[in-house]
């Protein structure tokens, strides 16, 4: 373990059982709001959850959501990289602790030793049956306490375990959220940012933008909902028409961009067409009205990596060519030709 994990996995450890503790549910917001508590990286997380303790103020969902919104949102990005190494961490250590503690018979050993001591004595100075009963009885409560606590602190870790498996699985699925549009299921923005900065700068590669003709007009005549619909079919068009080197993304609203790796400005300009010629022919169906909505267009802009270009380059060189192609009256793909 490195230096910075152990210290993370040392500060989940104190963790758990605070969330334990406090009832808090086990999620992955609670998590780093709680992790940054026993961190004390910020003091006024730390002042405020001091004070409601001592006020014994509980810690309902609307209370810890609004910590958490209020102290950690913004740092949610940087521990969510310890938290979810910390989490590997975790799941190896504890299946070896409960491994550990169904052995963990030192403590018992050491009463018994002490008892039967007693009990030699017993013999050799000859106790009275009340002294001997005394000894008993406190050894029958020394196993049992023991027993028992070897009993919860097994049963307290087996639910940890458990919580832990499921804070993994919504660290992923958060992690996942990072990377995806919630509602086309392309990838996102910013997942095309950390593309475009992974950009192989040796390789040709185009950037195409899109942007759907008189949106507003859908959302106005059929509603948001069908909006929302038409938006789909058109993120599903785009993953059909696309190559395997060509990666659609939804770049935000009725946004979306194409990032052809390995592609020349010729190639990504005949994608383009291939994708617009496609979106002519959605039709979304209105099943309260029967009505469907057809003559959906879009309006392109292409335009190829140049040696030296920084990321935001290459978006402001296709979103150039795309205010081209919405001025030259929509539907189209700009530059015509490469
Ligand atoms: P233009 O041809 O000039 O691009 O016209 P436009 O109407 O498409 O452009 P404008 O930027 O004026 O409007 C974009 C609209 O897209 C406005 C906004 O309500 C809608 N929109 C953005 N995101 C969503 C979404 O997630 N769902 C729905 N239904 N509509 C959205
Ligand atoms: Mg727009
Ligand atoms: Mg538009």
């Amino acid at each position: 373990m490195s230096n910075s994990l152990e210290q993370s996995f040392k500060t989940l450890k104190q963790t758990i059982p605070l969330l334990l503790k406090h009832k808090i549910p086990a999620i992955p917001t609670n998590y780093a709001l709680w992790y940054t508590y026993v961190e004390n990286q910020d003091s006024e997380l730390h002042e405020e959850i001091e004070r409601a303790i001592e006020e014994g103020r509980p810690f309902s969902n609307i209370y810890t959501k609004e910590l958490y919104r209020k102290h950690v949102a913004d740092k949610e990005e940087l521990t969510a990289w310890q938290l979810r190494q910390s989490v590997e961490a975790m799941v190896t250590e504890l299946s070896q602790t409960v491994l550990d503690t169904q052995n963990n018979t030192e403590g018992f050993k050491t009463s018994m030793d002490t008892n039967l001591r007693h009990l030699d004595k017993v013999e050799k100075e000859g106790w009275s049956m009340g002294e001997v009963m005394k000894l008993v009885r406190s050894m029958v409560k020394e196993a049992q306490l023991i027993r028992n606590s070897t009993l919860d602190f097994a049963t307290a870790l087996k639910a940890a375990e458990k919580e832990v498996t499921k804070l993994k699985e919504e660290l992923h699925k958060s992690q996942k959220d990072a990377f995806y549009d919630a509602l086309t299921g392309l990838y996102n923005r910013r997942y095309l940012n950390s593309e475009l900065e992974a950009i192989d700068t040796e390789q040709p590669t185009c950037l195409i933008m899109i942007d759907v003709d008189h949106f507003k007009k859908v959302n106005d005549n059929y509603g948001h909902q069908m909006g929302d619909r038409v938006l789909k079919a058109i993120a599903k068009r785009l993953q059909e028409k696309c190559k395997p080197n060509a990666i659609p993304f939804r770049f935000g609203g009725e946004e979306f961009s194409i990032l052809m790796h390995g592609a020349t400005l010729a190639e990504a300009i005949h994608q383009a067409e291939n994708i617009r010629v496609a979106l002519e022919k959605i039709s979304v169906i209105d099943r309260r009205t029967n009505r469907s909505i057809t003559g959906i267009t879009a309006s392109f802009g292409v335009a190829a990596l140049k040696p030296d270009t920084r990321r935001n380059d290459l978006i402001e060189a296709a979103d150039r060519q795309l205010y081209q192609a919405k001025h030259l009256g929509r539907n189209r793909v700009m530059p015509m030709s490469s």
